[in-house]
């Protein structure tokens, strides 16, 4: 087998596009120079575009789960009530940060590959007016459900005065994201998945209420106190050393995102989506998720009659393919197609014709060809570039 030939078809981290590979390994720069800062100027309005917002977006240097600490620490004061929306492990994380501060939390759980549903969001807000903010992931990575965010958002502000905050670290760039108008009032995501770069980045950016609570919360942190990124970013600079090769690799990220068009980023990983589960299906192996409510990002399968893990070793030593496991409870029973940021229908394609060999390796036997027509099919009737 080709040595160094990756094709990493997990949820993250994803796969580099070569120019921001080539931009990443740039010679370092002073971070308090004019470069930077010009640098900073120019990522700073195409990330709004990308999170769909007028406000600042914040940049830190730490993985997603950095991210979701900043947002607890700054947005939950001492002695608040929250709610936490857990819909798999990453709703459950935010649930874990809040435990960490003693935070007091009430959650709405719903069964793994189900969706948060705004009903009931509304109604245990109504019950419980004590709750100040509520926290929901929009692409739970480990379900490959997306969330129905903006229908959550506005229950909870029909329901409640509560902040709303947002983790779309495995979703925000490659689905649409408009934060603005969907009254989110802090959105984070990550740099590893949709973003097409390495981990290191976290984004943040935060709705006039939410900065009000945050200038008076008495909560203590240093590293991760928004005010001094939103102090230093209106001077185009940040508080402390900024990741710089990851920052050269973002600008060339968010070109590569302005050169497609966003909204073709955005139809590229709905067609993507729809291309793998149509393979599953015609091969007659369930999705873990609805259609209703499947990501675009990511795609969950639930195997009745083969090995998943036996399965995921075949495609590894066969083709160099890595799909994930499932997490937790799933571990062993679901594997997850990571179809996002640096992935085209065609990779998809090559994806579901060696999974149709790694089904035959495993004893599960699949007839030849018949998922990759489907995906075909569904490419011919919805990818076509004219
Ligand atoms: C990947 C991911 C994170 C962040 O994880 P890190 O390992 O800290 O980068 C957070 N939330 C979701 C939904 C994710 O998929």
């Amino acid at each position: 087998m080709l040595q160094d030939q990756q094709i990493l078809r997990i949820p993250g981290p994803s796969p580099i596009p070569p120019s921001v590979q080539r931009a990443m390994s740039q010679p370092m720069i002073g971070h308090r120079g004019q470069e930077t800062s010009a640098m900073l100027q120019t990522i700073s309005s195409k990330l709004k575009k990308v999170l769909g917002t007028s406000q600042d977006v914040l940049i830190l240097t730490g993985s997603g789960t950095s991210g979701l600490e900043a947002a607890v620490v700054n947005i939950v004061q001492p002695n608040e009530e929250v709610l936490i929306l857990i819909s798999g492990a990453f709703g459950e994380r935010f649930a874990k940060i809040c435990d960490a501060y003693s935070i007091k939390t009430h959650q709405i759980d719903v069964e793994w590959g189900q969706a948060i549903n705004p009903q009931d969001v509304k109604k245990y807000l109504k019950d419980h007016p004590e709750i100040k903010t509520v926290f929901s992931t929009y692409c739970e990575t480990s379900t490959g459900i997306l969330n129905p965010i903006k229908e959550i958002s506005e229950a909870v502000h029909e329901a409640s005065e509560a902040l709303f905050v947002v983790d779309g670290v495995s979703c925000v760039g490659g689905v649409e994201t408009k934060m603005d108008d969907w009254g989110i009032d802090v959105m984070v995501t990550g740099s590893q998945k949709a973003f097409m770069l390495p981990a290191g980045l976290a984004f943040i950016a935060v709705s006039e209420k939410a900065w009000n609570k945050i200038k008076t919360n008495s909560r203590p942190r240093f590293y991760f106190d928004l005010v001094k990124y939103k102090d230093n970013i209106l001077k185009d600079t940040t508080p402390f050393t900024p990741a710089l090769s990851l920052i050269f690799g973002l600008e060339q990220v968010l070109n590569l995102m302005e050169k497609e068009g966003l909204d073709l980023v955005y139809k590229r990983h709905q067609l993507m989506m729809n291309m793998t589960r149509a393979a599953f299906k015609a091969l007659d192996i369930p999705l873990l998720t609805s259609d209703e409510f499947a990501s675009p990002t990511v795609t969950a399968v639930q195997p009745n009659d083969f090995n998943s893990e036996d399965f995921r070793k075949v495609l590894k030593k066969q083709f160099g393919l890595t799909v994930a496991g499932g997490q937790q409870h799933l571990s062993g029973k679901i594997f997850r197609i990571g179809h996002m940021g640096y992935c085209s229908p065609a990779d998809v394609l090559q994806t579901i014709s060696a999974i149709e060999i790694g089904l035959n390796l495993v004893g599960r036997k699949t007839e030849l060809g018949k998922g990759t027509a489907a995906a075909q099919k569904i490419y011919l009737e919805q990818g076509v570039i004219v």
